[in-house]
């Protein structure tokens, strides 16, 4: 499907069209979509504004933290009108993650037909044998790492069904599936971060409690945020820096066909990006879902927490680390960070991502959507992308959005569980 016909997807459905005409209304009717920005940290009483260290939050919410129990009481006879256990339903972030890596898994997939070229190791036959136990490859400038040499061309279709004439000296089938998957992972970092990243902004950021009088189908509406263990995530976005990783866990290409001449490194730990979460207590916690690329092959399974998608996402790359693990098997060093819930003009740009009365329209917030995202890809990376990747992250983002919204609608999240080992595979 080309993006500019995702509009038939459109506000009432996910990619499948599976909802009813009820919860599309009550979805098209939470309009003034506006994010409502979490609490920054616990060092300002929301009543008093006296400043500390760290206040504690109000348990019914966490929208408010307080300086003692006598602010806590002064404020409630106001605050009690939006607080409550069921007027806010705040998900655990370590049941959520798995979400945020199929919504990336999803982006790599790239099943929008975007008619973007597939990555070249991808679409030619593959000459050596880079296989696990092979010596490391010299490049010119002294550094070494693991060389892919591809030859005569081969169709990325046929490529998926013939892995085996993809790269016939592989030492067996899961050595050269966990290529190819690595191979796949190298693409749309980036993008598919923020394509994700806004949409959880979009769809579960500008949640807030409205009491049934005030709604169009007379039901109460709840406002969605995220948690970590117990304080609220108070921003997201993207981290910039380096990991440190082996060379023999790195790759990179050579095309050997006479006359051709091409060389590419494969992902750079030097130059890597991944999603961080702090939390209002002042946690930094790490979601890496690009590592896989860097041979670091644990997936998560998307499938138990009922997020199956349209193709099926049935496991994504993931690593995840908070600060309780003092020696992480990879080490992360950010050297900038890129807010997404708390950049201006990410907010503005995705007030109206619901409501477009008609094509032209639709059309005009698309642009808006594309150039929005488009320019935020190109201030982390630090590079202009192709005009074809703006479209993808752009329509990718709104069909994670809708596939975001129906499962908000539908409550999905209450039988999402906390991510554990045996959700999480090697392979
Ligand atoms: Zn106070
Ligand atoms: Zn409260």
């Amino acid at each position: 499907m080309h993006p500019a016909n995702l509009e038939y997807l459109g506000a009432t459905g996910d990619a499948r069209g599976f909802i009813n005409s009820t919860k599309a209304m009550d979805i098209i009717m939470n309009d003034n979509r506006k994010v409502q920005l979490p609490l920054s940290d616990l060092k300002t009483c929301s009543r008093c504004g006296r400043r500390g260290e760290r206040f504690s939050v109000c348990g019914g919410c966490g929208e408010k933290a307080y300086c003692g129990e006598s602010c806590q009481a002064a404020d409630w006879e106001t605050h009690k009108k939006q607080c409550g256990k069921d007027r806010t339903h705040r998900i655990e972030l370590l049941a959520f993650i798995p979400m945020i890596a199929a919504l990336m898994e999803w982006y790599r997939r790239d099943d929008i037909g975007s008619d973007l070229p597939a990555h070249p190791a991808l679409s030619h036959k593959i000459t050596n044998s880079p296989n696990p136990d092979a010596p490391l490859d010299q490049l010119f400038d002294g550094s070494s790492t693991r060389l892919v040499k591809f030859g005569a061309p081969m169709s990325p279709k046929k490529v998926l069904e013939n892995p085996e004439k993809w790269w016939p000296t592989a030492s067996n089938d899961q050595v050269r599936n966990k290529l190819m998957r690595r191979i796949e992972c190298e693409r749309f970092l980036v993008p598919s971060i923020v394509s994700a990243l806004v949409a959880l902004m979009a769809e579960m950021y500008t949640t807030k409690y409205l009491p049934a009088r005030d709604t169009f189908l007379n039901k109460m509406k709840r406002r969605i945020r995220l948690k970590y263990l117990n304080s609220p995530i108070a921003d997201f976005g993207i981290a910039k820096g380096s990991v440190d990783v082996k060379p023999e866990d790195t790759l990179a290409y050579e095309e050997t066909d006479p006359g051709m001449c091409m060389f590419m490194r494969g992902l750079d730990p030097a130059n890597h990006y991944w999603i961080y979460f702090t939390t209002a207590s002042g946690e930094e916690l790490i979601l890496d879902c690009g590592l896989y690329a860097l041979n670091y092959c644990q997936v998560v399974n998307t499938e138990r927490h009922g997020l199956e998608l349209d193709p099926p996402i049935r496991d994504a790359p993931f690593y995840f680390q908070d600060r309780s693990e003092h020696n992480p098997p990879i080490a992360h060093h950010e050297k900038e960070r890129f807010s997404v819930l708390r950049d201006f003009d990410l907010q503005e740009d995705i007030e109206w991502t619901q409501t477009a009365t008609n094509h032209q329209e639709w059309q005009r917030k698309m642009d808006v959507l594309t150039k929005s995202l488009g320019e935020f890809v190109e201030r982390v990376q630090g590079n202009r992308i192709m005009k074809e990747v703006k479209q993808l992250t752009a329509a990718r983002c709104l069909a994670s959005v809708n596939a975001l919204a129906i499962r908000f609608a539908q409550r999905q999240y209450l039988g999402y569980t906390m991510v554990s080992e045996s959700d999480v595979e090697t392979k």
